[in-house]
């Protein structure tokens, strides 16, 4: 079955819609959903996107229908992404899509510079990241603080590597059913200002 088939007997092909607002995506008519037993995968996969011999894109799912996450995931490696892409900006799409946000590259995420980071801090109220990461230092989530304490512990590290705490706290976040409204602002203005 081709992948537009597939998400119409589900129901879901509202998702595969939206998405291209975030990515550029092949046509679904182009997509072949192969059954998950065809392979063998540890029990842990989710999904599984690949080409055959012929260079066709295929695509397969444990669950009929994938979770929004897994589908999101799936749908960075159809957009030729590898797993640096999807493993890191899976629940960011999932969140674009549910919430219907206005297009951006969602690529570019992984492209943001401290300055445009801590512009966006700034609207809420931060002088800087390091202002950000002390509020959250004492946040619910356990593994935000962890990688708040974490970064503490290197002492005044660069830029780079407050970046990539900034994207990881985020994810954390975001993997929450309902991630902090504080969150959910400051990551539609990110967004917003990646409008494409
Ligand atoms: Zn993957």
């Amino acid at each position: 079955m081709n992948l537009k088939d597939y998400l119409e007997k589900h129901g879901i092909m509202n998702w595969y819609e939206w998405a291209t607002k975030y990515l550029k995506l092949p046509s679904p008519e182009e997509v072949e959903v192969l059954p998950y037993g065809t392979f063998k995968f540890q029990p842990t996969v989710n999904g599984f996107t690949g080409r055959d011999e012929k260079g066709k894109l295929y695509v397969t799912f444990k669950n009929n229908p994938p979770n929004l996450e897994t589908f999101s995931h799936e749908l960075i490696h159809l957009a030729g992404h590898g797993e640096i892409y999807a493993f890191n900006l899976d629940v960011f799409l999932a969140y674009a899509i549910k919430h219907d946000l206005p297009p951006f590259n969602v690529l570019a995420l992984l492209d943001l510079s401290l300055n445009q980071v801590e512009s966006v801090l700034r609207e809420f109220g931060f002088k800087s990241i390091d202002e950000y990461f002390n509020h959250r230092l004492t946040c619910e989530n356990e593994q935000v603080r962890l990688l708040i304490h974490c970064r503490k512990i290197l002492g005044d590290c660069s830029d780079i590597m407050k970046l990539i705490t900034f994207i990881q706290i985020l994810y954390e976040f975001f993997r929450e059913p309902n991630p902090p409204e504080l969150e959910q602002k400051i990551f539609r203005k990110i967004a917003e200002k990646n409008g494409v």
